[in-house]
This record gives C-alpha cells, structure tokens and sequence, in this order.
C-alpha cells in the first residue's frame, strides 16, 4: 500500500537519480522528501531489515545500531548543511572557488567558515510515523514550502511529535510515548523562530512563515 513507499528506495537505490537519491551505501540509503515540509528536506532509510518495520521508539532501543544511526545523521547533517550554505550562502561562489584553490593541502580549520548552517538543520523522527519503513527525517528548520499544507503538517515538526535523534534512548515514563494523548498536532501554533503565537489561524501562519524565511536565509 501507500505507507510502503519508502521500501523502493532501499530495495534498489542504484535505480534512482542523484535528485531522488542522494547517496546509499551498505547500511543507509538517503533521499529526497517526496513532499518537503521545508525547503530542504532528507531521509535517512536504514536498510538494516530487523529494524526497517519497526517504530522508531523500538528500532533505537538497540544501542548499537541507534550509534549507527546516529552517526549517519551527522554525515547526512552536513551534506544538508553545505546544500543550505549553497543555496543561500552569502558570496557562496566565491567561497567555493577558495576552497577548492586551497584544497591540496589546506588546513581546513583556518578557512574563513561562514555561517553555520549544520544548526539550521534539525535532525529526528515523529512520534507516530506515517509511513511503515524506518526513516528519520533531516530537514532545514524553516519549515517553508508549499507543500506544507495542513495544519498538522506544521506541528508534526515544530511539537513534542518531532523527536530529535540526540534525545534517543528515550526514558521509559517520557512523555512524547503518548503523542496522541498529548495532542501535539492539535495543539496552537507558535512559530518555530520568534515564537509568536497564531492560535489556529492556519494561513496567518503561512504567511508568516514566508516572512521569517526570507530573513532567516538572509542572517
Ligand atoms: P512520517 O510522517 O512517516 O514520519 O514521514 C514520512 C515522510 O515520507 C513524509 O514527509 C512524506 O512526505 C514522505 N513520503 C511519503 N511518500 C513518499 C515517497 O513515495 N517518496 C518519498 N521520497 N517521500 C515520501
Ligand atoms: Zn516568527
């Protein structure tokens, strides 16, 4: 069915192109979200098939593999960090035509870094996943796109129901086990960077949205 979608991926990564599939080794295949909630928005599919039908809570249980995890999320954090700094970066051409003059034998420490982009990207999964095969979403915290169409759209990344890979293990009486009980996705907006409030008012929100991209791209 629909909620299988995500099982294509891992199943042949070689057959998709480089703006599907980002990159695939051994263990990981990462992807392009069909449908971003932000204007930058990954995937990391482990293809580990003990743990691909499981919920996220029960997958990262496993100490060992949840370091797996963990550890290609910093890989794919980065990659989405130099696509942000891409994008958006101030003076990116010339910045890029620096590093690569120096890239012999430069020490990288001493180039000029910039903006760090790595913490504008948030990095977890939802409480209550939609789609069945493991994923963890990474994705650049604008929450700007049209695709973002649904009330429950916003909330499911700016609430409680996102839950970031760093706070994995999860505690046993953690509240974010009982999201529904919670009612993250029903909940009042707040914007995720001034933190104003717009109740339920929906198209406020979205133009909002629009407002703080602009100037958040811009910093
Ligand atoms: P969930 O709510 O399950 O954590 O998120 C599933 C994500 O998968 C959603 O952000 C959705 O847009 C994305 N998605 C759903 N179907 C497909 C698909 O067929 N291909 C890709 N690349 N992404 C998909
Ligand atoms: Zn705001």
């Amino acid at each position: 069915g629909v909620r299988d979608g995500l099982g294509a991926y891992i199943a042949k990564p070689e057959t998709y192109t480089p703006d599907v599939v980002v990159y695939h080794n051994d263990d990981f295949v990462a992807i392009h979200d069909m449908f971003p909630k932000s204007s930058l928005h990954l995937l990391l599919l482990p293809c580990d098939q003990t743990k691909t039908r499981m919920h996220p809570f029960d997958a990262f249980e496993d100490a060992e593999f949840l370091e797996k995890v963990k550890t290609e999320t910093r890989t794919l954090r980065k990659l989405a960090a130099g696509e942000l700094r891409r994008k958006y970066g101030k003076d990116s051409a010339q910045e890029q035509t620096r590093q690569a003059a120096l890239s012999a034998d430069p020490p990288p420490d001493e180039l000029p870094q910039g903006r760090d982009w790595e913490q504008d990207i948030v990095v977890g999964v939802h409480a209550v996943p939609s789609m069945n095969h493991l994923h963890v979403h990474v994705l650049s915290v604008d929450r700007y796109s049209e695709r973002l169409k649904h009330r429950k759209h916003y909330n499911s990344f700016s609430t409680p129901f996102f839950v970031p890979i760093e706070d994995f293990p999860l505690a046993e009486d953690d509240v974010r086990r009982n999201p529904t009980k919670e009612g993250y996705l029903k909940r009042d907006f707040t914007c995720w960077r001034c933190g104003r409030e717009f109740g339920n008012r929906f198209a406020e929100l979205k133009q909002h949205l629009e407002q703080e991209f602009k100037e958040w791209k811009k910093l």
